[in-house]
């Protein structure tokens, strides 16, 4: 018997069944053989990227089909073999997932039930792989680090944070910060542990201070310090202008418990332990953000007037927290909430690719993915009370095309909170907001001043660019009669040879074409009547 291949470290992957370990342990060895005598900037054999990408998927728990994937993802672009050989060796749907890896906007989503599982399958293999190349950058061209950390920063990070993937969210981010701006990187971090050591003590002795206290108040409760992330200090200093001894002097505590009502009563406790800051405390527990994170977070005035900052939650809420909807792969405790957050972020991904699909140009969609993920949001109801999230200074036009594109493209006015409103009203956190319809009616070409949202934007411009050509056609085949009128003529009197004779020599594709053109004045139809009567005449 054939001595079985092994994989480097099987027992990282010991929570999948012996079957599927040994499966993985052949793409192993068969993506090894493919990127044989490659390496990567770093010197490294290349098989140790694809490897440990897998790693990190079976970090999250991911299923047999994905590592393999993984493990194969860089051979079709990087090597002779192609998707064929994966299909017929590996199967199909492994194969299809090596495909999406390639690049962010070539993600193809054939149907809206396969855009499910299978779009997140992709969208998490995309993401080890991001975080495996940034945690190597330090190895490949100061020009090309830039670039990639960038579109890290820009685009990847934030996609992590819109999954709930919140240490992924923050280690792109800590990485991306190091390669864009080394010398800052440098100094916060040193800045930081610095001030770690010498407060210990304080921090020591304030967290005492609230496990002592939650006891007495007979709650059970975890509690820990929180860690600072060098980029959100920077980005904190910057924002508010502080230097970063006031961003600093704010520790970070965290309360677990047990259920909700021991939240609202931790809660309670710790206010009477220490004096909140008015205007701090924020209900993510009843208003949850888009992403499905839920907390109550207040902050405190601490020992010695220094604030503290702290996140209530709930032991799922925690998981939650810290691998999004992934905790769905981790922890098999598949509540009513759990399912509710994959349904909106499958929703999310899915109005992704419909952009995608609607745009076409890779440039435009990644602007849009940058519009859609900036975090800045403000939350509304439907009239049947549906909390809808849309970024700031989103109108009620984006608040009909979220609703659906045939309200957005039938809206005539909006109620917010019961009165009437511009449909261009910015929508501020609570709105009830109702839409109008009107089934004649069809979108401004002005909406597109003020939208915000990129669903929006995208279904306008759609609407617009299909309308537009169908009434610059319509224009064009006047201009043309009136041109032909002059001459004595008439479009009647144009037969087919005449046609085809005036559209080789505009260089049109269709008769269409040509209208439209006429129509927005890009050809002259006096120019185009004269050439067909030249033509007739010779
Ligand atoms: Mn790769």
């Amino acid at each position: 018997m054939a001595a079985a291949v092994q994989l480097p470290d099987p027992t990282r992957f010991a929570y999948l069944k012996p079957k599927d370990v040994a499966r993985l342990a052949e793409a192993y060895r068969f993506s090894e053989a493919a990127h044989a005598g490659q390496t990567r900037q770093s010197g490294d054999p290349y098989i140790s990227h694809p490897l440990a990408v897998a790693e990190i998927l079976a970090e999250w728990h991911l299923d047999g089909q994905t590592l393999m994937a993984a493990l194969l993802h860089d051979v079709t672009e990087d090597t002779s073999v192609t998707k064929d050989e994966i299909s017929d060796t590996f199967g199909r749907p492994v194969a299809e997932l090596v495909d999406g890896v390639s690049k962010l906007d070539r993600i193809e989503f054939q149907s809206a039930e396969d855009a499910q599982a299978e779009n997140f399958r992709k969208m998490l293999l995309k993401l080890a792989d991001r975080l495996h190349n940034m945690r190597t950058l330090g190895a490949v061209s100061p020009a090309k680090r830039r670039r990639v950390a960038r579109e890290t920063m820009e685009i990847y990070a934030p996609i992590a944070n819109r999954l709930g993937l919140n240490p992924l969210y923050h280690e792109l981010q800590e990485l991306a910060f190091s390669h864009l701006y080394p010398g800052r990187y440098k100094v916060l971090s040193k800045a930081t542990s610095a001030a770690r050591g010498n407060r210990r003590e304080m921090i020591g002795k304030t967290l005492d201070a609230i496990k002592r206290k939650l006891a007495e108040s007979d709650i059970r409760a975890e509690v820990f310090g929180r860690e600072k992330h060098v980029y959100s200090t920077y980005r904190k200093m910057i924002e508010k202008h502080l230097s970063f001894s006031e961003v600093h002097d704010i520790f970070g505590a965290r309360v677990v418990v047990e259920d909700i009502p021991a939240c609202y009563l931790a809660l309670g406790s710790l206010h009477a332990l220490y004096k909140p800051i008015p205007g701090k405390f924020k209900d993510y527990i009843a208003i949850p953000k888009a992403n499905g994170y839920q907390s109550i977070h207040t902050d405190l005035i601490g020992p010695y007037g220094i604030p503290v900052e702290v996140q209530i939650r709930t032991g799922q809420m925690h998981r939650l927290a810290e691998s999004g909807v992934a905790s769905h792969w981790l922890y098999k405790d598949d509540t009513e909430k759990l399912s509710e957050l994959q349904k909106q972020t499958h929703r999310w991904l899915q109005s992704l690719l419909e952009i995608q699909h609607q745009s076409g140009d890779p440039q435009e969609f990644l602007e849009h993915v940058k519009v859609d993920l900036f975090p800045d949001e403000v939350y509304v109801f439907t009239p049947k009370g549906r909390i809808l999230s849309l970024p700031r200074g989103a109108t009620a036009v984006d608040f009909a095309y979220a609703v659906h594109t045939d309200i957005g493209n039938r809206c005539v006015a909006a109620k917010i909170n019961g009165e009437l409103v511009a449909l261009r009203t910015e929508l501020r956190n609570g709105d009830r907001v109702e839409i109008i319809t009107a089934s004649h009616a069809k979108p401004n070409p002005g909406w597109l001043q003020y939208v915000r949202t990129a669903k929006a934007r995208s279904n306008i411009r759609h609407f617009l660019k299909t309308m537009q050509y169908e009434e610059s056609a319509g224009l064009g085949e006047r201009l043309l009669e009136q041109a032909l009128k002059a001459l004595k003529s008439s479009l009647a009197e144009i037969d087919d040879a005449n046609w085809d004779r005036v559209m080789r020599d505009s260089g049109s594709r269709t008769r269409e074409e040509l209208l439209a053109d006429l129509g927005l004045g890009k050809r002259l139809a006096a120019v185009i009547a004269k050439t067909r009567r030249a033509r007739v005449r010779a």
